[in-house]
């Protein structure tokens, strides 16, 4: 599924792994020490190669970890982009702190970082709904509402974002999330 603006930027969804979509930047769903973990992190540090980690070390060292809501870039490795962008989503506490601001911080983030080095083309997994609990329903709207708005004011060198979304439950919730998102956009233009 995919979404053209007026402006001609594209929102996509698709199902399927993010180390296999050629993008110019793979956001990735990190932990704050920057080391590693299971899920799309392991599959991107797997698929990418030690350069990852070497380049996270130095980030490390020279800035400690990364706060929530925020992210880093690395080179790619043998990934098929140019860089990683490494953002941390929040861990979900039912709602009580300040993870929806956090989640949104995340993309917006990943989007800054791809302007930055005028980048085209970038690619999200579903951040923070796997291990760290955010419930789907929840945070669906949310990546789709903050990147839908970046894609449509121009904010952005980026004229293609992918949702590489692994399983149908999330491809699901992503495209209910995003034909609500265009059907109310469509009253503002
Ligand atoms: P978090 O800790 O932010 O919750 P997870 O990696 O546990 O991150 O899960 C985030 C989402 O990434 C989940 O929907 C999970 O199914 C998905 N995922 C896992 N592996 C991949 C992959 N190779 N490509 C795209 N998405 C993936």
């Amino acid at each position: 599924m995919q979404h053209e603006f007026p402006n001609g930027r594209i929102l996509r969804l698709v199902r399927g792994d993010i180390t296999q979509v050629e993008v110019d930047a793979i956001c990735n769903a990190a932990n704050s020490g920057l080391r590693g973990g299971g899920g799309v992190d392991g599959a991107i540090h797997r698929a990418g190669g030690p350069a990852l980690m070497e380049e996270l070390n130095q980030i490390r060292a020279a800035q400690g970890g990364c706060k929530t809501g925020s992210a880093v870039a690395t080179s790619a490795g043998n990934l098929p982009a140019k860089f990683v962008f490494h953002a941390v989503g929040p861990v979900y506490q039912g709602g009580r702190g300040n993870e929806e601001d956090q989640l949104a911080s995340c993309y917006r983030t990943c989007l800054e970082l791809a302007q930055e080095r005028k980048l085209q083309r970038i690619s999200f997994p579903s951040i923070s709904t796997g291990v760290y609990g955010y419930p789907l329903e929840e945070a669906a709207p949310i990546a789709i509402g903050t990147v839908f708005d970046w894609l449509a004011e121009l904010r952005t060198t980026v004229e293609e974002a992918i949702f590489v979304l692994f399983d149908g439950r999330t491809l699901a919730a992503y495209e209910n999330a995003l034909r609500a998102r265009a059907r109310g956009a469509a009253v503002r233009w």
